[in-house]
């Protein structure tokens, strides 16, 4: 640098600190603003709409822990009020995040002692920006520490909110085998990206993609049916939930245009490039944006709406469809890479698994005891959440890749989701076989749970 201070005397600390501070309060009001949108869908949700609750178990659980009345009342009056305790979570102007009362105590006592524990979710977002506006923090612990709790409010707020509402609307996720890389593209079909976060959109987008008529008319225009892939976060959801093919993960999402094959890109919020825009130009593809947090030059908008949502859904897929004929066959190229991968590991789903190895005469069941007995035992050494995005900066895969690989060898246990899990799709980690990667302890335990 070329002074050692700003002009405001505010030195490197500081600056990287408010940088650093601002950074979280992004990333926070994109996944729990991703959650709000999630639970006005949930109050909007009727039995005759476009949105339903599929998990009636998991809301009924959720309404009980908090404190909602449940005897008697149709299923979607609960679900609204379910829907307003969640929203105010976003603004409640006393107390903090409903969700820490899941975490251990001794976590709990961490939080409080630190004074780190999130209040409403926006609360802690404009404190951030307002904490790192001209003339505020400059000592570096107090915004780091601002980081800790803002993140805490995605974590146990909003994160945590989407993924149990997303459950709710949508299912609970269960094991399903798929396959992911730009191979799942196919020459002789209808083939459409869904990409970006939402599931509210995408979930529309994969049903309307099985609707008869639907596949009939791809038929009638000389496609042999419609092939629905995902990329990015939505890719993991649609998986999860449909076991819809991968495309792969954010640094491939040129790479899915540059095949020539794709009828349709459509995307919702997050992780959108806008170079998708004028690279569909050198194409067919007719590239869809659909949210206006994601509005984007030289995209087609059509905005999406609960009240019509299945009904648009179903437009995008004949557009894709009319748009097949259009596909410049000296222009294709799809690599012949994919990868099969077994998906759907939330926590029903991860203990379903353990109950499996549970020896029931002498231990409980539905809990993760047999893990913990085995973390204990030294059989594992530990479990490691690998949650990560891309970066352009280094080469593509290659960190999650080869820190995965060392965890396996070490006998830890991972979890993964985002880009994170789709390179351990494309490397072949979520399948069986990868238990040849592992140490001897994680091999046996995913011997005996399988
Ligand atoms: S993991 Fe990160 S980079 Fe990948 S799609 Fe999700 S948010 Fe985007």
């Amino acid at each position: 640098p070329k002074a050692s201070r700003g002009i405001c005397g505010a030195d490197a600390h500081a600056i990287a600190g408010r940088n650093y501070l601002r950074m979280v309060a992004a990333g926070t009001s994109a996944h729990s603003d991703h959650a709000r949108e999630i639970l006005h869908i949930l109050h909007t949700s009727s039995a005759d709409g476009n949105y339903h609750v599929r998990d009636e178990q998991k809301l009924l659980r959720l309404a009980l822990e908090w404190e909602i009345p449940t005897e008697g009342r149709d299923i979607y009056d609960i679900a609204h009020e379910v829907a307003e305790v969640g929203l105010q979570e976003f603004g409640k102007s006393f107390g903090t995040q409903l969700f820490l009362k899941r975490a251990t105590k001794e976590r709990q006592q961490v939080w409080h002692d630190q004074g780190i524990e999130p209040r409403a979710i926006d609360r802690e977002i404009a404190t951030a920006m307002h904490m790192t506006h001209m003339g505020n923090t400059a000592d570096p612990e107090f915004l780091v520490r601002q980081g800790l709790r803002t993140s805490l409010s995605n974590g146990w707020g909003g994160s945590m909110l989407g993924t149990e509402i997303t459950d709710i609307l949508f299912g609970t996720p269960t094991v399903r085998t798929t396959e992911g890389n730009l191979g799942v593209l196919e020459k002789d079909m209808v083939n459409i990206v869904v990409h970006g976060h939402d599931p509210v959109f995408s979930e529309m987008v994969v049903t309307a993609a099985e609707v008869k008529e639907l596949v009939d008319y791809a038929k009638s225009k000389g496609a042999k049916g419609i092939n629905m892939v995902g990329l990015c976060c939505t890719a993991n959801e649609v998986a999860m939930r449909h076991g819809v093919r991968m495309a792969g993960n954010f640094l491939q999402q040129e790479n899915a245009i540059l095949t020539g094959v794709v009828e349709m890109m459509c995307v919702d919020v997050q992780c959108i490039f806008p170079s998708l825009a004028p690279l569909s130009e050198c194409f067919h593809t007719k590239f869809v944006t659909s949210s206006p947090i994601a509005r984007i030059p030289g995209s087609i908008y059509i905005e999406f709406k609960p009240e019509t949502a299945f009904d648009q859904a179903k437009d995008l897929i004949r557009m894709a469809i009319d748009n097949f004929q259009n596909r410049d066959n000296a222009k294709t190229y799809i690599p012949p890479t994919k990868q099969t991968a077994v998906v759907g590991y939330p926590t029903e789903q991860i203990i379903k698994q353990l109950d499996g190895v549970t020896n029931s005469h002498l231990d409980e069941i539905g809990s993760y005891k047999p893990a913990i007995d085995a973390i204990k035992a030294g059989v594992l050494r530990g479990a490691v959440a690998i949650v990560g995005c891309n970066n352009p900066r280094v080469r593509p895969d290659y960190s999650h890749f080869e820190i995965m690989k060392e965890l396996l060898a070490n006998d830890v246990l991972i979890v993964a989701t985002g880009c994170a899990a789709q390179v351990a799709t494309k490397a072949g980690l979520l399948n069986k076989e990868a238990k040849y990667l592992c140490g001897d302890g994680l091999r046996r335990v995913c011997e005996l749970a399988d």
